[in-house]
């Protein structure tokens, strides 16, 4: 496999027609190494933002141990690529082949659940086993994050301690999780939800094995910069040393975004103009659905030699389909001559990007190149101003 040095280089080698998907190995590791070294606990990987086998095996070779999976491909695919890796299977709704397969197959022994009806439903599936390891999902509050996760899954406050007290009689082991939505902007979104562990374990007054802090861990991207990551990790270990729960007890996370955003860009070609419009040949059913669906904002470059001080606009994209629908406002700033054949980079799609891809009306293939450039923003690379006292930067809410 050869190695670009970025995406210029691969323009200039295939003047590809198809959008091409950029990986950075070398921004995943850091990312891995970083959350490995300094997360107060251990880290999971939520394989759903990011499914790649190539990608998996950089997180384990820089030391990510566990996978977060939600179903029975992403627990095959998982065991296929990391034969060693610790499986938890945390969908709060599974099927029950699915947790039949996984417990005896694959042996994954840790499942999350929100209901009863769950409990049991694992309980059978596992022929009663006596090894489970069982976290009981919390509804938490998603207010502090762009993206919400609270209204599908979690146990209500007041169901809580009645399950807790349920699953611990099955469990060997029992953890309590929750998650916060994700690209959370500020750490303060961990503490409302550890406060809400705390009400739910005092009153259920059993002995906690485990807490999980979830994924929501921020990446970076235009008008979104968070504050450091340390900060989190701080604010979280000590609101977990605060709560009543066994004195070895375990912390965890499960970051998706945060490990693999930087681990992919995408190079588009734009095939026509109109206006502050370009017609670019990936959209919202590849893998910008984020872009065209909530607004998200990517960074996005022309690849070209830099022309210094070259006039700069804002743009629209739509995408390649005929669907209206794969329309992504933007505004994204490029140079204001830009035309049908000119190559753009889009940048930090490797979390609910390149993974959002389908084949809708004949788009959605194209080749996968690796470059050893860096991603066009990154939490990890120590360069970073703080933004707590740049005065450019967006208000956190
Ligand atoms: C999606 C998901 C994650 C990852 O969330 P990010 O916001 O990408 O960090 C972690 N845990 C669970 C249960 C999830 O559903």
């Amino acid at each position: 496999m050869s190695i670009h040095p970025d995406a210029l280089a691969v323009v200039r080698d295939t003047a590809p027609d198809e959008p091409v998907i950029l990986n950075r190995p070398h921004a995943a590791r850091r990312a891995a190494r970083f959350f490995v070294d300094k997360f107060p606990g251990k880290v999971l990987y939520a394989v759903k933002a990011n499914p790649s086998a190539d990608l998996l095996r950089v997180l384990w070779d820089g030391g990510v141990t566990h996978y977060d999976v939600a179903s029975i491909a992403e627990v095959r695919l998982v065991r296929e690529t990391l034969p060693e890796a610790t499986l938890c299977f945390m969908h709060p709704v599974k099927t029950a082949r699915a947790i039949e397969e996984a417990y005896f197959q694959h042996g994954c022994k840790t499942f999350s659940l929100d209901s009863i009806e769950e409990l049991e439903k694992i309980r059978a599936a596992t022929k009663d086993a006596k090894d489970l390891r069982l976290c009981v999902r919390l509804r938490v509050s998603s207010e502090y994050s762009e993206l919400s996760l609270a209204s599908k899954f979690g146990a209500e406050l007041a169901d809580a301690p009645a399950l807790l007290q349920a699953t611990r009689q099955v469990a060997d082991w029992l953890g309590v999780c929750f998650h916060v939505g994700s690209q959370a902007m500020t750490p303060f979104a961990y503490v409302q939800a550890l406060e809400r562990v705390r009400a739910a374990i005092a009153e259920a007054a059993v002995l906690i094995d485990m807490i999980d802090v979830g994924g929501g861990f921020p990446s970076i991207y235009p008008g979104m910069e968070p504050p450091p990551l340390d900060d989190y990790f701080a604010i979280i270990h000590r609101h977990f040393y605060a709560l009543p729960i066994a004195y070895n007890a375990e912390l965890w996370c499960e970051p998706g975004r945060a490990l693999c955003a930087e681990y992919n860009s995408m190079i588009v070609r734009v095939e026509k103009r109109r206006g502050n419009e370009l017609y670019i040949n990936d959209g919202s059913y590849g893998a910008l659905f984020d872009a065209a669906h909530i607004g998200w904002r990517f960074p996005v470059r022309q690849v070209a030699e830099p022309v210094e001080g070259a006039e700069m606009a804002d743009f629209a994209f739509y995408g390649p389909t005929c669907d209206d629908a794969d329309f992504m406002e933007g505004p994204f700033n490029l140079p204001a001559g830009i035309d049908a054949g000119d190559y753009i980079e889009i940048g930090m799609l490797g979390a609910y990007g390149a993974a959002m891809r389908t084949g809708f009306n004949g788009f959605g293939t194209g080749p996968v190149e690796t470059v050893s450039d860096e991603p066009m923003a990154s939490l990890y690379r120590g360069d970073r101003t703080d933004p707590r006292v740049s005065d450019n930067v967006v208000s956190l809410r």
